[in-house]
């Protein structure tokens, strides 16, 4: 290449965009033929590894502590200002691959991705990604400084998860009524924020020559495979064969518990009263667990989790100032995974733990692959991996086999899982379908509109099997908790498409573990 490319993403942490610009105006300048495509692509792979590490790295920091203001600086000078434009140079370089006509074996998923968004870019967009990047930045921070007051500790909202397994029936009461107010005290500040987005978002849509904001993220998601109507005949789907398990399953709880109706409080207990699963004390136990319950499925992945423990790509526990959520990135120029997550010590965060794990084996297992651009399978098939991961090593969580639990709370977390995935699919189903609704409807503009069809939502997907009455609130509060309208618009669908690729690899482990 004519210009000779940093040796480390070292040398773009703390760039400022016109010393990253050059390398980006030599590729597009660059004299472009079927001779020299391969290298060029090669270069630009490069760069674009280069770049993307240094702002994985910088976002990961920033996840890990938002009251910090060097990271929160960092981060918003990768993400919002250089993101944006870096963006736009690369839409460039896609619309000359698609020009110079150029595909082989191996590159058509690319080619195709390359001409969609070269079709979707418009340079007035690129000042409106930059103020998302920000305001996203901005509800991180919002909320990694929401705190509650229990007992007289300072807690943060995840920190309440274990009180909502406590035997102490008054005691899940308090926790799941605190946990919301939490949000409901903040509601305004995250409305404001959520306008914003919004208008931005609708902006972004109708200067691309989309009706709305759901026409043009589902483009710009390189959903190739199917429209927004089938996504609405899965919330459909839901309704009709979902909605049934869920009521057998609420209602055996029920029975269990001896209760006469189930509150929401009372979903997460234990229905036969033993005690709470606590499958680690510290993340150093959760990691050492999971690199072992996960080497039961395959000996490299005990590896590749130790690697990125060694490599410092983990931070696992929950803390004050932590952005919400769980996440793996990669980061391309090493080729390595990092894994983020708010773990409290419960059961649902060994199933987090194995979910970003299958994430991050995906990221392992492709790093062979000459290209960035060819690395990534998209977000559905990413999603399957992942889900499939919780599914493939549910069988080794016992103690047994160096993980969590002995025989008899190893046969209760899988048990909790199978239900939580069925009883994932409301709420699958709830996210979307606001979100469709939201952004082709005027009244999605509207706060309280938006909270009153929420619990329309609910009402329609998750049936009668929980007594919500005189709780209207605490269940509005319930999307405000939700990072994907904010942070990730229109992520969603995806976990209910890859759920059940997920169910499918998990029968075929059924007959034959190695080949699943
Ligand atoms: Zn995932």
């Amino acid at each position: 290449m004519a210009v000779r490319l940093p040796e480390s993403p070292d040398a773009f942490s703390e760039a400022a965009w016109d010393e990253i610009r050059p390398y980006y105006e030599e590729l597009v300048k660059r004299p472009l033929d079927r001779e020299n495509v391969e290298e060029w692509l090669s270069d630009w792979s490069q760069l674009d590894s280069l770049l993307s590490e240094a702002s994985a790295l910088a976002s990961f920091a920033y996840t890990c502590d938002t009251a910090d203001p060097e990271r929160e600086a960092a981060q918003l000078r990768l993400g919002s200002e250089i993101g944006p434009k870096a963006h736009q140079q690369r839409s460039l370089l896609q619309r000359r691959l698609v020009e110079l006509d150029y595909v082989r074996p191996g590159l058509e998923t690319m080619v195709q991705r390359f001409a969609n968004q070269s079709e979707i870019f418009r340079e007035a967009n690129v000042p409106l990604f930059a103020q998302l990047s920000k305001l996203v930045t901005e509800w991180s921070k919002v909320n990694g400084a929401l705190t509650v007051d229990w007992n007289g500790d300072e807690k943060t909202p995840a920190q309440l998860l274990p009180y909502l397994e406590s035997a102490d029936r008054l005691e899940r009461e308090r926790a799941f009524k605190l946990r919301a107010q939490a949000y409901l005290l903040k509601r305004e500040v995250l409305v404001r924020l959520f306008d914003r987005m919004y208008d931005l978002r609708q902006e972004v849509a109708h200067n691309a020559g989309f009706a709305n904001y759901r026409d043009f993220a589902h483009r710009e998601k390189n959903r190739f495979d199917y429209t927004p109507d089938d996504c609405l005949r899965f919330h459909a789907a839901v309704e009709e064969s979902v909605l049934p398990a869920i009521e057998r399953i609420l209602e055996r709880r029920r029975h269990d518990m001896r209760l006469d109706r189930l509150r929401p409080w009372d979903t997460a207990v234990d229905p036969k009263g033993r005690p709470q699963l606590r499958p680690f004390a510290t993340a150093d136990e959760l990691v050492s667990r999971s690199a072992a319950v996960l080497g039961h499925v395959d000996i490299d992945f005990r590896g590749y989790v130790n690697a990125m423990a060694d490599a410092a790509l983990l931070d696992l526990e929950n803390r004050k100032a932590k952005a919400p959520g769980g996440y793996s990135s990669s980061l391309n120029f090493r080729r390595m995974p990092l894994i983020f997550m708010n773990a409290v010590g419960i059961d649902d965060d060994v199933r987090t733990m194995l979910h970003e794990a299958g994430h991050a084996f995906h990221t392992f297992e492709t790093s062979h692959l000459a290209l960035l651009f060819q690395r990534h399978p998209g977000a559905e098939m990413a999603e399957v991996a992942s889900m499939s991961m919780e599914l493939l090593s549910a069988p080794f969580i016992a103690a047994k086999d160096g993980g969590y639990y002995t025989e008899d709370e190893a046969r209760r977390s899988r048990t909790e899982l199978l239900e939580g995935i069925i009883l994932f699919f409301p709420h699958c189903a709830s996210v979307d379908a606001m979100q469709q609704w939201m952004y082709t409807n005027p009244e999605g503009r509207d706060p309280d509109a938006r909270d009153q069809m929420w619990l329309e939502l609910r009402r329609r997907f998750e049936g009668d099997g929980v007594d919500w009455s005189g709780l209207d609130q605490e269940r509005i509060a319930r999307w405000y908790q939700q990072p994907h309208f904010f942070g990730y618009p229109f992520y969603y669908i995806e976990y209910g498409i890859a759920q059940l690729g997920a169910l499918q690899v998990w029968r075929n482990s059924r007959r034959d573990h190695k080949d699943a």
